[in-house]
C-alpha cells in the first residue's frame, strides 16, 4: 500500500501502522513502542536502518525525516519477498497420523475448483510445538508460535473450521492469544472461571511469516489443480460467537497482506456469512463506521 505523501514525524496515518508492522515482520524490531501507529524516533531509526540495507540512504546514525513513498515501495516489497520465497513450503505432514473427525459429514470432499478462499483463525488457547497435540483440531493447517506449518487435512476435505465458510475454503489456525483490537487486552477472549486473566500475547516474526508462506502455498496449490483462489477472510465473518477470531494483528499482518500482495478479496465493508460480523474499522481502516 503505496502512500502519495511523505509521512512526518508525529504522524498518525494509518500506513504507520502497517509501516511499522513490516519493519518488526522484517527484523527491524520497535521494542519499546511496537506498531503503535504513531511515527517516532524509534519507528524512524528502524526505517532508516532499513533503507541502508536496501542500499538507499547512506550510512549515517542520523535518524531520517520522515517515510517516504519510494521508502514505502521498498518497504512493500521486501515484506512480499517475505513469503515468496518460492512455494516449497516446509510443511510438517501430519495427514495420516489422525482420524480425520473434523471432516464434513454433509460434505466431505470437494473438487478444486470449488477452492476459492482462505480463513484466517487464532486459537486463543495454546495448543503448542508438538504436531500431535494438533490432531483433534478440525482445520487444514496449523501454524506453532515457532513458526512451524503442520497439515491436517487435504486441500479437498471440507473441514469444521469456519461454520458458513467451510464448504469454500482452507482453514489456518494461528496458535496463541490475541486480543480482538491491538492494545485493547479488555478484547482477549477469555476462558471462564480464570483465578488471574490472560494477557495478550505478541505474534512472533516466525509464526507470521509461516503464515503468509501457507496461504501463498494454499494460493499455489489450488491454481496447479485447476482452481482460483480469490479471497481471504476472518473466522469473525461467518460466526458472531467470534468476535476476537483472529484479531486485528494478524488480520493486519496476514490478511491485509495477502489483499495487498496476492490480489485476494475479504468480500468488502458489509461480507459476512450467517451470523458473522463485519470486519470492525480497527482492523481495516477502510471500512469505517463498522463496529468492533
Ligand atoms: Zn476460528
Amino acid at each position: 500500500m503505496p502512500i502519495q505523501n511523505p509521512l512526518k514525524k508525529g504522524s498518525r496515518d494509518p500506513y504507520v501502522t502497517i509501516a511499522q508492522q513490516q519493519l518488526i515482520a522484517l527484523g527491524y524490531g520497535l521494542p519499546r513502542f511496537g506498531a503503535d501507529g504513531e511515527l517516532g524516533d524509534e519507528t524512524l531509526f528502524a526505517y532508516g536502518t532499513f533503507l541502508v540495507s536496501q542500499g538507499l540512504r547512506a550510512p549515517t546514525d542520523e535518524r531520517p525525516k520522515s517515510i517516504t513513498p519510494a521508502g514505502t515501495a521498498a518497504l512493500d516489497k521486501a515484506f512480499a519477498a517475505l513469503a515468496q520465497g518460492g512455494s516449497t513450503a516446509n510443511i510438517i505432514d501430519e495427514r495420516h497420523n489422525h482420524p480425520h473427525s473434523g471432516r464434513s459429514v454433509s460434505m466431505p470432499y470437494r473438487p478444486w475448483p470449488k477452492i476459492t478462499a482462505v480463513v484466517l483463525h487464532q486459537t486463543a488457547t495454546k495448543i503448542g510445538e508438538k504436531p500431535a497435540s494438533w490432531h483433534g483440531v478440525p482445520i487444514h493447517f496449523g501454524i506453532t508460535r515457532a513458526g512451524k506449518i503442520i497439515q491436517l487435512y487435504d486441500l479437498t476435505e471440507v473441514c469444521n473450521h469456519a461454520n458458513g465458510l467451510n464448504r469454500p475454503s482452507v482453514g489456518i489456525e494461528i496458535d496463541g492469544w490475541y486480543a480482538g483490537i491491538e492494545g485493547r487486552p479488555e478484547t482477549l477472549w477469555q476462558p471462564k472461571n480464570l483465578s488471574t486473566p490472560r494477557q495478550p500475547m505478541n505474534f512472533p516474526t516466525a509464526q507470521a511469516e509461516a503464515a503468509m508462506t501457507i496461504v501463498q502455498w494454499i494460493v499455489n496449490a489450488v491454481a496447479a489443480n485447476g482452481g482460483r483462489v480469490t479471497h481471504i477472510h476472518p473466522h469473525r465473518q461467518s460466526s458472531k460467537d467470534r468476535q476476537s477470531d483472529p484479531g486485528s494483528l494478524i488480520w493486519q499482518t496476514v490478511g491485509l497482506w495477502a489483499q495487498n500482495t496476492l490480489g485476494l478479496s475479504d468480500g468488502g465493508a458489509a461480507f459476512t456469512v450467517g451470523n458473522g460480523r463485519t470486519i470492525p474499522e480497527a482492523w481495516d481502516a477502510r471500512y469505517t463506521g463498522n463496529r468492533y
